[in-house]
């Protein structure tokens, strides 16, 4: 797969997943921005990938502030020239049971994960559409497709990244332009190291047992790793998949078959 040529914006790129599909996007050849509130995270990635001969910058924003997404997708094209993939990494976990969630954690969950990828995709969509051709893949979450006790509010905003899929993917169908979400089960990164502290935190559980019993809900007993969902991505950059459009791509070992 080659995505010469190719200019991507990757939000949440710093660690985890956005991580992985920032390295796994310049390997197969794209120039990439790598997006996220911390600075010096975002700058290690991109240090790392130019050192190895890739085209890549960092460039910080915080994807729920309209005024930092509107300053980034301006940096954004100015490194790149033209931005051809989004990949909306960025985004946060909070599980508590509904009458122990606040307003605040409501209204942050719902600003980082669906506020945040409507707007840098209504940021860098134009440009798709005024050229013909575009990707963007929400990194959603099997959350965005079914529920479960205490992540009420982080499923909320995940049915929401998958309906404003759905949606644009209509919209922009007739201007070769895919509109994907990759839907993982529990990966292999600090998110879910910080969900099994705070299991740990709340119930006495060790580490090693609350593990234990998180991998004991899968149906592979093993956590999804970044990079997996980064050749998803990639896959879903490439015009051999540019029939799929509109699609929660679930990736949890076969937990759900809907
Ligand atoms: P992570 O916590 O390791 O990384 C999240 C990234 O998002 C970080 O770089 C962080 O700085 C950035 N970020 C957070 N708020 C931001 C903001 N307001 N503006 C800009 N950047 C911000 O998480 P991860 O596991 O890599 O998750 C990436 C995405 O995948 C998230 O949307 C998450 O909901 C989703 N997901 C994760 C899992 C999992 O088990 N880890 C499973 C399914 C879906």
């Amino acid at each position: 797969m080659s995505l010469e040529a190719r200019g991507a914006v990757v939000t949440g790129g710093g660690r985890g997943i956005g991580a992985a599909v920032a390295r796994s996007l310049a390997e197969a050849g794209a120039s990439v921005v790598v997006c996220a509130r911390t600075e010096r995270e975002i700058e290690v990635i991109a240090d790392e990938l130019s050192s190895a001969g890739k085209r890549a910058w960092a460039v910080p924003c915080d994807v729920t502030d309209p005024k930092s997404v509107r300053a980034m997708a301006e940096a954004a094209l100015k490194r790149l020239e033209s931005v051809d993939i989004l990949v909306n990494s960025a985004g946060m976990a909070f599980s508590a049971p509904v009458h122990k969630m606040t307003l605040q954690d409501w209204n942050r969950l719902l600003a980082v994960n669906a506020t945040g990828t409507f707007l840098c995709t209504q940021a860098l969509l134009p440009g798709m559409v005024e050229r013909k051709w575009g990707r963007v893949i929400n990194i959603a979450s099997v959350a965005a497709k079914s529920g479960a006790k205490y992540i009420s509010g982080y499923a909320a905003s995940k049915h929401a990244v998958l309906g404003f899929t759905r949606s644009v993917a209509e919209e922009v169908a007739a201007s070769g332009i895919t509109v994907n979400a990759v839907c993982p089960g529990y990966v292999d990164t600090e998110m879910t190291r910080e969900s099994l502290e705070r299991i740990v935190a709340s119930t006495g559980l060790s580490y090693e047992e609350a593990l234990a019993a998180i991998l004991d809900t899968t149906p592979q007993k093993r956590l999804i790793t970044p990079e997996e969902v980064a050749a998803a991505v990639v896959w879903l950059c490439g015009d051999s998949a540019g029939g799929v459009n509109g699609q929660p791509i679930v990736m949890d070992g076969g937990g759900l078959r809907a």
